[in-house]
Formats: C-alpha cells, structure tokens, sequence
C-alpha cells in the first residue's frame, strides 16, 4: 500500500500543539507558514515517490557485505543521490556551510516523513544530521571547514560510534584506545559494533565520530573522548585521499531494517586509524551527548513515523477487507471490518497513539529551536530545560507506541498481517528496533527519573506541570458537549503524574531502588498526560476554527481523554505503590 504523507495532521500539530503562529511571529523560525507548509509538502512527495518504491526491495534484499564492500539495496544509491542533490541534507545546517538554516521543527517534520517512507534509509541522514550538529557546535575551526560543507551537501554522510562487546549502554566501559601523536592527531584502535551505515557505497567518504580512552584518562565515563575519524583522509585541497585503517569486518542480520547496514568496525588494525579531537580531551561523553539528544528526538520521530505508516497500511486493509455483518450495516452480505466496532476501536487507538506521540516530538524540536535561537538568555535557557525535560519521553514514548501500533496493524490485517507479502509485518519488525537504540527505554526511564525530574531542584517538571493544567483549566471552562468528559480525565491524569512526580522525587532520596523500579511506568504516565493535553489543545483550536478537519481532532482528543488516559491514575499506582513486590524476589531467586 504505497504511502502518503499527513501534512495536514502534521500541520494541524505544528500549529496547535508547538504553537506554530506564535513562534513565527516571534521571529524564532525565521520562515512564514506557507514555507514551512511548502517543504513539508514536497518532503511528502520525494518520500511518497522516491523512498516508499525501495522500502519493500530494501526489505528483502537487505545491505550485504561483498568481497569486503558493503552493497546497498538496488536503487538505494541512486535515491541517496536525488536526497542530496534535492538539499534535503541541509535543511536545518547553517548557512555557512551550505546548509538552509531551517529550524529543527522543521527537519524534524520531514524526517517524519522519509522514515515513514522508508525507515532504513531515514536513518543514515539521521545520523549524518547529529555528527553535523556535534561538529558545529564543539569541533575546531579546522574540523568545520574540511568535513561539514560535504556532510552538508550529503556528500559525505556521518556515524555515531559508541558500542562496543561489553560497552553497550554503560558507556564508562568502554576500552577502544587512542593515542597522542606528536603532530596533533590522535591513532585509534579498537573494535566498535551495531554500527548503523558503518560502511556503504553511497558516497565517497564516511566520517565517524568515536569515543575513546586516551591511555593517562580517568576510569569510567570521566575519561572518555571524542574523536573524528574519517573512511578515507582528506588532502589539504579537500580531495579524498589515502584509505584510513578502518574497516567493516562484518554486517549484522536482524530482525528488521535489513537495507540499514549495521556494522562491526575495526579500527587500528595496522598502524592505528588516524583521528582527529572533537572537543576536549576527556569531556566527549558531552560533546556525543549533543549528537545523541538529537538523534533521540529523530528516532522518537521513527517512532511516529512507523506508527503513522501502520496506520494508514491498517486503515486501507480494513476498507477492503469484508468478514461478518456488522450491527449497524445496512446492506447485505459481509461488512468490510472497518465497520466492526471492535476494529473501529483499534484503528483509532492507531490513530490517537500516533498523534499525541507526533505532538509530543514536534514540542520537543520547537524547544529546540527556542533554545537555540530565542534573543532572550532565559527563554533560551528555559527552553534548554524544556528540551531535556522532554527528549526522553519524545524517544521513548514515542518508539514503545510505535511497536504498539505496528503490532495493532498486524493484528487487524488478521493471518494476513503474519504473511510478508501485505507488508503489516515489515513494520512491526522494523519497528522493533527503535525503543533499544539509542538508549534503550529503561535507560530513558532512569534518565527521566534521576536527572531530569530533579533539574532545577524540580522546577522545570514543576513549570512544565503547570502549563499542562492549564490546558485542562481551559478545556474544563469550555464546556463543550462534544468534548464528551474529555476535561474529567485530563485532569485526573495530569494530577496523576503530578503525584507520581512528587513520589517519584521523595524516593530518589529516600528509596532510589524504588524510584528506578517506577520509572518506566511513570515515563509512560508522563507521555500519556502530555500528548492528551496536545490532544486537547488541537481540540479547543478545531472548536474555535469550527473546523473537524485535519484527522478529526475534536474526536481524536476525546477518543484518547476516554479509552487511554484512563490507563493514567492506575500506571500513578503502579509507581508509587509497586516498587515492593517488583523487588520482592532477589535476582538470585528470580532465576531460581
Ligand atoms: C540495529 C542497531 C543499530 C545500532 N546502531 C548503533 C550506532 O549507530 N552506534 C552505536 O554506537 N550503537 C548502535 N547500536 C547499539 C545500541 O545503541 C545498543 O544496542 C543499546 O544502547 C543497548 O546496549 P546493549 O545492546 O549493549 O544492551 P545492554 O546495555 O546490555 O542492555 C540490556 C538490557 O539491560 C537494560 N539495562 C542496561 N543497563 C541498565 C541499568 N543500568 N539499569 C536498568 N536496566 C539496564 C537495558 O535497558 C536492556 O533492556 C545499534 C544497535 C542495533 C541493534
């Protein structure tokens, strides 16, 4: 079922949930709403027309690794190219190095929209999008001017080389080496694995970005560096030059996203891969976090976008799949199943899933960009906060309902959704990934739950509560029928989190085990309680506009307050009252 982009849902959440016409007229964006809608809608045609054709061949036939070269799918190249040639691979880069200097919320929108296509593919520019940003902000003159016009102009893509055998989401164990030569540069050696487009033709050079330990650094994460290291070297004029000592040993096969080649890379084999020092010695974990916030947000955007393609895949399926005669049909013979109230349900949990999960994303990208380009310090810094607050529920929240949704997706295409050929299982297997990389959604959970919630001594959750509350004020004071009890169970919701937060920061001190025992429930609470309220804030904007159109919010919002928020005051009981009997049996005796 070929794909097609939901720019008016999207349009609909930029403008209502991240406030659209406020920060254009802030000045903030820097582009009017006609542009923004413009690029969305052609992002919509290059991922319909370009992406969407090589996302089942790319499926099948998978990235493979020949006589030491990695082949991607047919046609792969081919679309790399067009993406680059399109400048899509700048949109959000700085002018300066070629890039349109569009705003993250903007990028974020549209990557949407190619994952959604193609999940795949849309990872490769994800990743080359964090390298540019970590360069940007933290690499040297040097390093800016020789890598980030190509990786701009998607000549050249870009990694993210974290992982290794025993180093996975414990950072501070891991051994690659690096040491000091006397001409400034640094020599790389070590093994790093799951490394995402690793290696691959699509374009002349790779450039990775590595941690790794130089020999005098302190234990843990304290010590560990962040070093460029490029495929190839880079003559003074710009020109490739010789082959660095790197090299892909081998490529995984997974579950899903089988056209993204993921790579073991072996470094300094020989004389030792010649890197170059991102930042400070010792301080790369912050210079890769700024790669890796990024990447968060993106990959919670994968999240909506598998979830948004699932949903229509589901949707068309059951229009055309008839069995059984539903109650309220008024033909005879079988109905198609989308008349079925049970499946009806089901289609609109897809349906509600995915947009309080896009909102919460694209609020994250619209903090961003505040915290980036506001002229006013303390709006730059409130909205840093913001961004912190959120980039772990945006990843989190966003990929588990992803899985969710594809898993709905399957189940309402019946034996068919187990069978390849409909393509309902591609998306649940590519779909898998999401909530484990980058971070999985435990360490999110504990992100959440131990640095986050505690930020300013709990003034940004405190602030962030706030503003939720006022929503449900304003929604209560509506008193609209057709928002049926919608402001009832927000604001039981929101009251919810706000309880659970407030144990949540009590047990941090008194009872941390408890507290992390809590915290993936309380991640979900929190995604919950705020994409009902975006919800919500989509519906008061559609009652005033007296519109229903873009996705039917008014009853999208109602359908979410009533069938998923209830799910709110019974996770706050699992939070604040289940830590016991979670920890009840010791680990010994669990595998007992
Ligand atoms: C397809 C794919 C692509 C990837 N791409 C990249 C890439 O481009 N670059 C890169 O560097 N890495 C990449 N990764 C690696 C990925 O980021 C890691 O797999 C992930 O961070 C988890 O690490 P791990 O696999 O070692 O699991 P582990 O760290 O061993 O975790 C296993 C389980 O234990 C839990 N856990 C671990 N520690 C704790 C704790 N302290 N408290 C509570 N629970 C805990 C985890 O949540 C998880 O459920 C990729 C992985 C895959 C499969």
């Amino acid at each position: 079922m070929a794909y097609q982009a939901p720019v008016d849902d999207i349009m609909h959440a930029l403008k209502t949930a991240a406030g659209l016409d406020g920060l254009i007229e802030s000045g903030i964006l820097g582009v009017d709403e006609d542009t923004i809608r413009a690029v969305i809608e052609e992002a919509g045609k290059f991922g319909a027309e370009v992406l969407d054709p090589l996302s089942v061949v790319g499926d099948r036939t998978g990235s493979k690794l020949v006589d030491g070269k990695v082949v991607t799918p047919p046609g792969w190249k081919e679309a790399y190219k067009q993406f680059a040639d399109g400048g899509w691979g700048g949109l959000q880069a700085p002018e300066e190095w070629g890039g349109q200097n569009l705003p993250n919320l903007l990028s974020t929108a549209a990557g949407e929209i190619w994952n959604s296509a193609n999940l795949a593919f849309g990872l490769c520019p994800l990743l080359t999008f964090g390298a540019i940003d970590a360069i940007e902000l933290q690499g040297s003159e040097q390093l800016k001017k020789t890598y980030l016009p190509k990786m701009v102009s998607g000549e050249w893509t870009g990694t993210m080389n974290l992982t290794e055998p025993h180093a996975g989401s414990d950072l501070g164990a891991l051994v690659t080496r690096a040491e000091r030569q006397a001409d400034g540069t640094y020599r790389i050696f070590g093994t790093k694995i799951f490394i995402t487009y690793g290696d691959h033709e699509l374009t002349d050079n790779i450039i990775h970005l590595v941690l790794a330990r130089l020999p005098d650094a302190p234990p843990g994460t304290r010590g560990i560096s962040l070093f460029l290291v490029p495929k190839h070297l880079v003559n003074k004029d710009g020109s490739i030059g010789a082959r660095n000592d790197v090299t892909c040993a081998s490529l995984e096969h997974k579950l899903g996203i089988h056209a993204s080649p993921t790579a073991v890379m072996k470094y300094g084999e020989k004389d030792g891969a010649v890197g170059y020092l991102v930042g400070e010695e010792n301080r790369g974990l912050n210079v890769m976090f700024i790669m890796m916030n990024a990447a968060r947000l993106a990959v919670g955007m994968q999240g909506v976008a598998v979830a948004e393609r699932a949903t229509q895949q589901a949707l068309a399926y059951a229009k055309e799949r008839r069995q059984g005669r539903s109650l309220s049909a008024n033909s005879a013979g079988m109905s198609p199943i989308i008349e079925h109230a049970d499946i009806r349900r089901s289609l609109m949990i897809m349906k509600a899933l995915t947009q309080a999960a896009r909102a919460i994303c694209l609020v994250t990208a619209k903090e961003t960009d505040v915290s980036r380009r506001a002229k006013d310090v303390a709006e730059r810094a409130a909205a840093a906060h913001r961004v912190a607050l959120l980039t772990p529920i945006a990843k989190a929240f966003a990929t588990d309902i992803g899985c969710e949704v594809a898993s709905i997706g399957v189940q309402i295409h019946g034996g068919m959704g187990f069978i390849e050929e409909t393509g309902a299982a591609q998306h649940y297997r590519d779909a898998r990934i999401l909530p484990i990389y980058e971070g999985t959604n435990g360490i999110q959970a504990i992100d959440l739950a131990t640095r986050k919630l505690p930020l300013e001594g709990g003034k940004v959750v405190e602030a962030y509560l706030g503003e939720l509350k006022g929503v449900v004020d304003e929604v209560r004071a509506s008193n609209r029928p057709e928002f049926g009890r919608m402001g009832e169970r927000l604001g039981e919701a929101v009251a919810a989190l706000a309880e659970a937060s407030r144990w949540m920061g009590g047990a941090l001190h008194k009872s941390p085990e408890a507290a992390l025992a809590g915290a993936t429930p309380y991640l979900r609470l929190f995604g919950l309680a705020a994409g009902g309220v975006y919800l919500a804030k989509g519906a008061l904007a559609a009652a005033r506009n007296g519109s229903g159109a873009a996705g039917q919010p008014i009853a999208i919002a109602r359908f979410f307050a009533e069938n998923l928020l209830t799910a709110a005051s019974g996770l706050k009981d699992t939070v604040v009252g289940g830590a016991d009997s979670t920890l009840a049996i010791a680990p010994d005796a669990l595998s007992a």
